[in-house]
């Protein structure tokens, strides 16, 4: 899911996201409650017709944001009060404001409410918030069968740090409720990725095979294809959409960074093996060229390659999975990003 934080992904109009087959977007909810506000979104017809986006849309709680963005002001087990990072003003939210918040967005997935526990954390820390996200998790349940019908899912959150025996409470939890879709929340906040891995190894068993596993805000193209082995199908990532603005773009060998002088007056695509509009029709010099003058088609033509990168990633591995050859692709991801380190 690429992200479109702003009811937008930047630089992005649909018809370009359209066009590169994307199927479904994240939007958050932490930004739109606060600007323009959901319950205008609702007003004006759902977020779909707002930014003019006719397939799946999955939002999120609008709780990472809150602990990552706004100044906090006070956790309890009712919720967390905060303040706006736009203009200081205060609010709540509650695990059933949050379901109320999305069902005005009009989002197809929605998100329970977590609670985001830092990296590192003790284990009696973690604990807490684990016990406090599956709470919220169980309100977020029950108010969404009061208030939703069946055009919009609700998927939960299994928390629990890096530790083992939390994140299987925490699945079995969630479980016993019973979820449309399970997401994997509190990685990729600074952890080594090898413990990302092994929390997601060990939490997938717990997990029912015939739901989608979401894994929340990762990650690198070697993530997706690893995760993908371990049991997930969902991802979301500012990643190609940022480095894209940042000049940083993807291919097949590693990334390479747009203004670097090398690329002065080079005539080739950023990927000879990319089949994206962009690298069919401009070289890496007219590309280092629009990002060194500030060009806002820098932005634009960077994000359709970088998006693309990262769809066509995901095609593959479909395409893999159904010939049953992941191994091979695994093999050669992994061959390829040990090598594009060693450069
Ligand atoms: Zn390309």
């Amino acid at each position: 899911m690429p992200v479109g934080t702003q009811a937008t992904v930047k630089g992005m109009t649909p018809d370009q996201l359209r066009s590169l087959s994307v199927e479904i977007l994240l939007c958050n909810s932490y930004h739109l409650m606060l600007r323009p506000g959901h319950a205008a979104v609702g007003r004006l017809g759902g977020l779909h017709h707002f930014m003019g986006w006719d397939r799946p849309i999955l939002t999120d709680s609008g709780g990472y944001q809150v602990f990552s963005l706004s100044a906090l002001r006070e956790i309890g087990d009712d919720g967390v009060e905060f303040r706006c990072h736009l203009d200081g003003s205060t609010h709540f939210l509650s695990p059933e404001g949050a379901i109320d918040i999305q069902r005005a967005l009009g989002s197809d997935i929605m998100m329970a409410l977590d609670d985001c526990l830092g990296f590192p954390a003790e284990h009696s820390a973690a604990l807490a918030s684990m016990k406090r996200s599956m709470s919220w998790a169980g309100r977020c349940h029950a108010h969404f069968q009061k208030v939703a019908d069946d055009r919009q899912a609700l998927f939960g959150i299994v928390q629990g740090g890096v530790y083992t025996d939390l994140r299987r409470e925490s699945a079995e939890r969630l479980v016993n409720l019973g979820f449309p879709g399970y997401a994997i929340g509190g990685l990729a906040v600074g952890e080594p990725n090898a413990a990302m891995y092994e929390v997601i190894e060990k939490v997938e068993p717990f997990l029912p095979d015939d739901r989608p596993r979401y894994l929340m805000g990762v990650g690198t193209p070697t993530d997706l294809i690893e995760c993908v082995a371990l049991g997930v199908d969902m991802f979301d990532c500012v990643m190609p959409t940022r480095h894209a603005r940042n000049g940083s773009l993807f291919t097949r060998d590693g990334r390479i960074v747009i203004k670097h002088a090398q690329y002065k007056e080079d005539p080739g695509p950023i990927d000879s093996t990319c089949g994206c509009p962009v690298c069919q029709t401009y070289s890496r010099a007219y590309l280092r060229h629009l990002f060194m003058a500030n060009e806002i088609l820098s932005s634009v033509l960077n994000t359709i390659h970088n998006l693309y990168f990262y769809l066509d990633t995901m095609r593959r591995i479909r395409q893999f999975i159904e010939f049953h050859t992941y191994d091979e692709l695994l093999t050669e991801f992994r061959r390829r990003s040990s090598s594009a380190m060693e450069e």
